[in-house]
């Protein structure tokens, strides 16, 4: 959706829209308008602070609400008094031009008696802290009895907050039949808990921050042992002949230790770490900058000043604490319309440190193989004859000494001579990895959570495994499925492995360069009547129904739990069985 005009609101919200500088409907408002405007069916929304929250419940409530009736129609439930304050600034200034809409706050620290005045006057919408809410409730003074829509912004923030029980007691205040619409940035088993007690068949909605660069980023982990970390580094410098990037490290000494090791080892590296001067600290962000480093092994906070927006690459040496700041460090690459590549080197037990940050970012990381030797050799020598062909050749300049040097070479055929050009440059690879392991964690020690495999073998397709929340129940078949991922992709190209579609849900495979791109391309489409939602296969789907009640789910559950199992036996043996067919 282009325009807010296309979504039917009422023309005084779209002038007062169009006032407040909002020119196209952020993507959570592009999802979220049209379904509170058409059903009333219940409603989950996963999205970041910044993606637009407030207009995306705001608008349709404001459309919503009959004026003449003063009774309260919507409320509006949030964890503090001033995101409380601000919701209803916001709300009153959609509804500049709907005469006749009361919109009233009530939270705590504040008196309550000129709440229940402003309430007396008869408030369409509330918006409320949960304590001060439930108490209002208590003294009759707010009327739940005829709200049609519950929102629960911030729903993770409430609960953490310890505001369950207020919600359980508002909750059932409130008529059976209203339409609960929740909003949260992370995906806690306590949300999980609400969606499951108090809504009814849900809608499932995505969405990620306005102006986060993470759209052009592509993230991918490499697991290896701990004490493997500095070498799949190299191999990760080595497969990437033209990377420009910044290596994180915990700690002023990790930077130090793996800046010196990369220098020794012949790498355009240095380190940017608290313990330089100014003046030292200059002088290497100036190289970095001028690209004669090509890797800046640096700590967060010394890379904090440094505004480089062309990298490439950006290498978690090791995972952050804190997945907030993982995001800023993928940040830094895939800006001003570029692509970047954001890798995390993880040790076996981390996996579930990644899981983390995908759900709480909403983003999807691709497992990658540690390049064998022979990989590396191969890009190398490419990187290196593709030099060769390209190299600016200034006649004039070199002319004076060809003669000589065409003499002494004379006695050479031209393969030979090529052997000796590329072996010139290229032993240092060839001596290195001639004898080189394999780093990968071998398959039995693995974490196991993820159901994607990749392949090394040369020539053959690497697959992921992708979870999609619509299966049989829902006319999915594995024709309409193949449809769907050629659409997606807009290409009927791309490897498509086994496919298996369950009741409710259902798990396929797709060649794994295509993967980010078709989770994109899928995510939010309708697939009769149901907003698709694509991820990367985990141990259980998070978002699927839980495994509760109706026998049939269960069954569900056991049947995909078997084939997963049968599908890991089945591949650690011969690939021969797998489904390839594409239609
Ligand atoms: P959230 O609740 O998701 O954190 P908000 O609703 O507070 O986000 O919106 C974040 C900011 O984006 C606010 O300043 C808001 O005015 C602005 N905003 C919301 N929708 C749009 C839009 N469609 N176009 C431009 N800015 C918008
Ligand atoms: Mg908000």
């Amino acid at each position: 959706m282009n325009s807010f005009a296309e979504t039917g609101l009422a023309d005084g919200i779209l002038d007062a829209v169009k006032e407040l500088g909002f020119e196209k409907p952020t993507t959570i408002q592009t999802k979220t308008i049209p379904h509170l405007l058409s059903s009333d069916q219940d409603l989950i929304a996963f999205a970041q602070t910044g993606t637009g929250k407030t207009a995306a419940f705001g608008l349709p409530a404001i459309h919503l609400t009959n004026i003449e009736d003063r009774r309260t129609q919507t409320l509006v439930l949030c964890p503090t008094r001033e995101l409380c304050i601000q919701i209803t600034k916001d709300l009153n200034s959609y509804s500049k031009y709907i005469k006749g809409l009361n919109i009233v706050a009530v939270y705590g620290g504040a008196s309550i008696e000129t709440q229940i005045k402003a309430l007396n006057k008869g408030a369409q919408i509330v918006v409320g802290t949960p304590g001060r809410t439930k108490d209002l409730i208590k003294r009759k003074k707010l009327l739940p009895g005829n709200v049609e829509r519950l929102v629960l912004d911030e729903a993770d923030e409430m609960l953490t907050m310890g505001f369950k029980e207020e919600l359980d007691s508002i909750l059932a205040e409130t008529p059976r039949n209203k339409q609960t619409l929740l909003f949260a940035a992370t995906l806690s088993k306590e949300v999980m808990a609400i969606t499951k007690k108090y809504m009814s068949d849900p809608v499932e909605l995505f969405a990620a921050r306005i102006n986060t660069a993470t759209e052009n980023v592509k993230h991918w982990f490499y697991m290896a042992q701990a004490r493997d970390r500095y070498e799949v580094l190299k191999r990760i410098a080595d497969i990437n002949p033209n990377v420009y990037g910044i290596v994180f490290c915990r700690t002023r000494r990790e930077t130090k230790e793996t800046a010196n090791k990369l220098m020794q080892d012949g790498y355009n590296a240095d380190a940017l770490h608290g313990d330089l001067s100014q003046p030292q600290r200059d002088e290497v962000m100036g190289r970095f900058r001028k690209r004669q480093l090509q890797l800046l092994v640096a700590t967060d906070v010394a890379a904090r000043g440094l505004d480089v927006n062309d990298l490439t690459h950006i290498i978690n040496y090791n995972l952050p604490d804190d997945a907030e700041i993982y995001i800023h460090r993928s940040g830094r690459t895939g800006r001003a319309g570029k692509s970047g590549t954001s890798i995390a080197i993880v040790h076996t037990r981390e996996t579930r440190r990644i899981k983390e940050i995908e759900n709480k970012f909403g983003i999807v990381f691709s497992k990658k193989l540690v390049p064998s030797g022979n990989d590396i050799c191969t890009k190398q020598l490419y990187t290196l004859i593709d030099k060769i062909e390209k190299v600016q050749v200034d006649d004039k300049q070199i002319e004076p000494f060809l003669p000589a040097i065409y003499q002494k070479l004379e006695w050479l055929s031209r393969e030979e001579l090529i052997k000796h050009f590329v072996s010139a440059e290229f032993n240092r690879f060839l001596d290195y990895y001639k004898n080189a392991r394999d780093i990968n964690v071998p398959e039995s020690q693995k974490g196991g959570r993820r159901e994607k495999r990749s392949w090394d073998n040369r020539g053959k397709t690497s697959f992921s495994r992708l979870y999609i929340n619509v299966g049989a129940k829902n006319n999915l078949t594995p024709a309409r499925l193949i449809g769907m991922i050629n659409e997606g992709l807009d290409s009927g190209n791309a490897e498509i492995g086994k496919i298996e579609i369950l009741r409710k849900f259902s798990f396929f495979e797709i060649e794994d360069n295509v993967e980010a791109q078709l989770i994109k391309a899928l995510k939010g489409q309708d697939f009769e009547g149901v907003s698709l939602v694509v991820e990367a296969s985990q141990e259980r789907p998070a978002f699927a129904s839980p495994p509760k009640g109706k026998s049939a789910k269960k069954k569900d559950y056991k049947k995909m739990r078997d084939s997963r199992w049968g599908d890991r036996k089945k591949r650690s043996g011969s690939r021969d069985s797998r489904n390839r067919k594409k239609w």
